[in-house]
Order: structure tokens, then C-alpha cells, then sequence
């Protein structure tokens, strides 16, 4: 007998400002910079455009309404927590994620050296292996707010399936 594989997608897309004098948190690790992430959470956009990926990809909204930034318990919170919670709804809903794709764009600071940490600790968050994630870095080429340092967005795509 054939089993069916069922496949779904989803989209995730965030943007936050830079400020000096926070840390820069991207996918659950510090990066050395002057400058960090500003937001409720700990900003760490990376982390919450894929929980919106997936979100996206079992059809349960977006990581306001699950984590709403006027609640104090998720002040400044650990994204991966997101990420987690995410998961589990994934694993409720019998999915199990196929693959993640996202691209950074900040114009500074260089990420290229982070890439492989990050997509570590994102598979262990996840618990997935490290060939399921892809990152790809860019700048935005000096243009507007990206590229004028003001602040890092992070598109993500994830793949899920059941079977
Ligand atoms: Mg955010």
C-alpha cells in the first residue's frame, strides 16, 4: 500500500532596528558587534522568521498572536524558545520539517564566519540535522535602512511534510 506523503510551505519574513548598546542575537548566538537588535524578545529576527515560516506552513497564524509582545513573560526572552514551541505545534499537527531556507540581509556585520554556528544551533533547536538549514548572507548594496546599518531582515522559507 502507497502512503502519502503530504507537503505544505510556509513564509516567514522579519525586520528589527539596530541600537547600540544591545546585543546582537541571530539564531540563538551572540555575535560580537556595536550594535544589537532592539525588541521585546531578544530580536533575534533570524529565529523568528522561521517560526513564522512554520507557523505559516501548518496555517496557525503568526508569532504575534502566539507570542505577543505586550505580554511580559516573553520580555526578553530567548527566541529559540519560539522556535520550540513552534515545533511542537509542527509535531501536533504530525509534521516534521523537510527544510529551511532563509537569507540574512545586513549590511553589517559580516556574517559568513557565523553561518555554520548559527545553522547549529538552529538544527539542535529544531532537531534537525545541519544539511535541513540553509543561510544565505547579503547587504542591501548601501541602500535604505539595511544599507545604512539601521537595521537586519531576514526572509525564510520552510518545507514540511507528513507521512
Ligand atoms: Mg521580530
Amino acid at each position: 500500500m502507497n502512503q502519502q506523503t503530504n507537503f505544505r510551505i510556509g513564509t516567514g519574513y522579519d525586520i528589527h532596528r539596530l541600537e547600540i548598546g544591545r546585543p546582537l542575537i541571530l539564531g540563538g548566538i551572540e555575535i560580537p558587534f556595536e550594535k544589537g537588535l532592539v525588541g521585546h524578545s531578544d530580536a533575534d529576527v533570524i529565529s523568528h522568521a522561521i517560526c513564522d515560516a512554520l507557523l505559516g506552513a501548518i496555517a496557525l497564524g503568526d508569532i504575534g498572536e502566539h507570542f505577543p509582545d505586550t505580554d511580559p513573560n516573553y520580555k526578553g526572552v530567548s527566541s529559540l524558545k519560539f522556535l520550540e514551541k513552534a515545533l511542537t505545534l509542527l509535531r501536533e499537527h504530525g509534521y516534521k520539517i523537510s527544510n529551511i531556507d532563509i537569507t540574512i540581509c545586513a549590511e553589517r556585520p559580516k556574517l559568513g564566519k557565523w553561518k555554520n554556528i548559527i545553522k547549529e544551533k538552529l538544527a539542535e533547536t529544531l532537531q534537525i540535522s545541519i544539511t535541513q538549514i540553509n543561510i544565505k548572507g547579503k547587504t542591501n548594496e548601501g541602500l535604505d535602512s539595511i544599507g545604512r546599518g539601521e537595521a537586519i531582515a531576514v526572509s525564510a522559507i520552510a518545507l514540511i511534510y507528513s507521512n
